[in-house]
């Protein structure tokens, strides 16, 4: 954990005057709840600030406060250089690595600006100024609450702001079912609550906007593709590209399906392969005690958190990727079944 004092991270908003908020690659709802969040409560206290994503995100999450005025670098690839040029100082929020990136990494590395981390992934690198970092906190959107609590502004906390933060919390906790839901979070929740958001408007426009065609996938998934190896308690599922296209798989269409095998008894490790542009995706979860953060990072050029993780097929082929990860189960059983 390193959270800066606030006194630092005052003194270095006061004297910024063009700020960019920059989150990762593929974004997510805590990606974009806690950008989005920082921006409506950095914009209403009076700066100048721009979100910048490295792509595209789900449509379920573009009904959010501020969604409009986020520049995509693969869309806008210039206006996102000009203000990132311009820029004195860039937060990098649920990331820290400028390889989360993709190609807006190396517009960072060469900027001059000043950048500050808010995050709760594991090992950050060391490129920020300031930190607000805690691998412990639930979600990105966490640390926004206490970050703006810190410099003051509880009470700039409005409806905007609330829903986006409680978008984060909510799906990066699995609608608050996971480990790292503490006390804490739930006292958040109630202060966000507070301000008058509706919680099932926001449940219902994340998890009940899905296509036919997306429900019709997540059936094949569990009918046809899931493998279950009950001798390492774990469960798989791999798609290729073209059974993806069968199902006219659309960005986020396929967020989530990896959690669905948990739902049979005595499952505590789960993956999930996707085939996308030649490259291989994959996702990895666990329940307890393995870490598959470490798992990602050591094997499939990945990391994340010690339950969530995710990281890449070393080669481009999606069936050696699947036996690659068959190969190490017998390695890491001992860890896997570990209570
Ligand atoms: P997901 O499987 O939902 O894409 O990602 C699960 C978690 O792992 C998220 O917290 C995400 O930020 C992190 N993650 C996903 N892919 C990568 C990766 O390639 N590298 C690292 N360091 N983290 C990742
Ligand atoms: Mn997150």
């Amino acid at each position: 954990m390193q959270k800066d004092s606030f006194p630092k991270f005052k003194a270095l908003l006061k004297k910024s005057n063009h700020i960019v908020i920059v989150t990762h690659y593929n974004p997510d709802g805590d990606a974009m709840g806690s950008s989005l969040a920082l921006y409506n409560y950095l914009i209403k206290v009076g700066k100048n600030v721009t979100v910048v994503t490295p792509n595209d995100y789900p449509t379920f999450l573009q009904w959010l406060p501020g969604n409009k005025k986020v520049l995509q670098f693969s869309k806008d690839l210039k206006k996102v250089a000009d203000v990132v040029a311009k820029s004195d100082l860039i937060f990098t929020l649920d990331f820290n690595n400028y390889s989360r990136l993709e190609g807006l990494g190396e517009l960072l590395k060469d900027s001059k600006a000043k950048k500050i981390i808010i995050d709760h992934h594991q090992q950050p690198d060391n490129y920020a100024t300031l930190m607000y970092h805690d691998v412990n906190a639930c979600s990105t959107c966490e640390l926004v609450y206490e970050f703006i609590c810190g410099l003051g502004g509880k009470k700039q906390i409005d409806k905007d702001i609330a829903a986006c933060l409680y978008t984060g919390i909510m799906t990066d906790t699995g609608s608050f079912r996971f480990d790292s839901v503490t006390a804490t979070t739930h006292t958040i929740l109630a202060n966000l609550l507070s301000t008058g958001i509706k919680p099932s408007a926001i449940h219902s426009s994340v998890y009940d906007t899905y296509s036919e065609s997306r429900v019709k996938l997540l059936g094949y998934c569990l009918t046809e593709k899931m493998v279950v190896l009950s001798d390492f308690q774990a469960a798989y599922i791999a798609l290729t590209e073209a059974e993806l296209k069968r199902f006219n798989n659309q960005k986020g269409d396929t967020e989530g399906i990896v959690n669905y095998p948990f739902s049979i008894k005595g499952i505590t490790f789960c993956a999930f392969f996707a085939e996308s542009e030649g490259k291989i995706k994959i996702s990895f979860r666990s329940k307890g005690k393995f870490d598959v953060n470490q798992f990602a990072r050591k094997h499939f050029n990945g990391g994340g958190h010690i339950n969530a993780a995710g990281g890449r097929g070393n080669n481009y082929d999606l069936q050696k990727t699947v036996e690659s990860f068959l190969d190490l189960l017998p390695v890491y059983k001992t860890e896997i079944l570990k209570k």
